[in-house]
């Protein structure tokens, strides 16, 4: 199951405190709280998070976080505990407490032990427990290691990216993998130089078959394409729509990614004309080779009153104003 909606909070209190040990249960359990957040916002989860800084006895620490949970609306409830038994070097592992979650504990402590290199001491049913008893979301409270195990806390402090990360996985149900790449909010760049044009059926200096640099198929940018393959073609670069405002510069991948161009428009700006249009990316190129800053399509050119080896003023990413 994916939850799109999740509250976090960490076990005990700023004066209620908690287990002590190598590591620091409270404390500990604030930073992986906030963490798991973040990996889990990156995920497309709507989180929120509490700590309590602010009761000064148990059963008042309970009802607070308890209550925090009960005011908003969300699909479950965790609880960041850590666990305590008596100073040991080895391994003593994580476990996941549970009433009514049963599956999900077994896959969260599965996920924490794996990426931990921790024991797996798995799903626990507890029926004594406030939090677990009194949220009215489902929930789970994580026991994520032994504070007074020194292999637990190595394991922890070692893993603790790969944990949270784990964790986030299991309730977001996705990989780390299918994040896209927030790259940096790249500025706007302005170029000027000559122009070409490029794309459509009747760009017979492009092979029949010839694809695009960064467009695979149809359905990745459906605006730029003809609702049919010329005839004698097959490659994308026929099918472009002539009448589309696109354009073909020399983009660096590393400064953005190929999904990331696709994202944006540029600004063209006729110097002869002074008509300024819009295009969306389409291709790279043109050819380091030739003296030309960008190609674009036949209707644009016309549209901007211009022909080719005309000076355009290129503007990308283009914000809007
Ligand atoms: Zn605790």
């Amino acid at each position: 199951m994916a939850y799109n909606s999740i509250i976090i909070s960490s076990g005990h209190g700023q004066y209620v405190r908690g287990a002590c040990g190598i590591i620091d249960e409270v404390n500990e359990a604030r930073v992986l709280v906030e963490r798991l957040a973040t990996d889990l916002r990156f995920r497309g989860v709507d989180v929120k998070t509490f700590h309590d800084d602010v009761s000064y006895t148990q059963n008042e620490n309970l009802n607070r976080i308890v209550d925090f949970h009960n005011g908003h609306i969300r699909q479950l409830d965790i609880s960041v505990h850590f666990n305590a038994y008596e100073q040991v070097p080895h391994g003593m592992g994580v476990e996941v407490l549970y009433v009514t979650q049963g599956t999900l504990a077994g896959q969260v402590s599965a996920a924490i032990a794996a990426a931990g290199g921790l024991i797996n001491r798995g799903a626990k049913k507890r029926t004594d427990l406030f939090f677990l008893n009194s949220t009215e979301a489902p929930a789970i409270l994580l026991e994520v290691c032994f504070v007074d195990s020194e292999a637990d806390c190595f394991a922890y402090r070692d893993y603790f990216d790969d944990i949270s990360a784990a964790i986030a996985d299991t309730l977001s149900g996705m990989s780390g993998e299918d994040i896209p790449d927030v790259p940096l909010p790249p500025c706007e760049t302005t170029m000027t130089g000559k122009v070409s044009w490029f794309g459509g059926p009747g760009d017979m200096g492009v092979a029949p078959d010839e694809g695009l640099a960064f467009i695979y198929n149809v359905e990745q940018a459906p605006h730029l394409f003809l609702p049919y393959q010329p005839e004698d073609t097959t490659g994308l670069a026929r099918r472009l729509n002539p009448f589309v405002h696109y354009i073909a510069l020399r983009w660096n991948y590393d400064e953005m990614t190929k999904d990331e161009i696709l994202k944006h428009v540029a600004l063209v700006r006729a110097l002869k004309t002074g008509v300024d249009l819009t295009a969306f990316p389409a291709d790279w190129g043109p050819h380091g080779d030739t003296d030309r800053l960008a190609d674009i399509s036949p209707g644009l050119m016309h549209d901007l009153g211009i022909e080719t080896d005309d000076e355009v003023e290129v503007i990308f990413p283009y914000r809007g104003n």
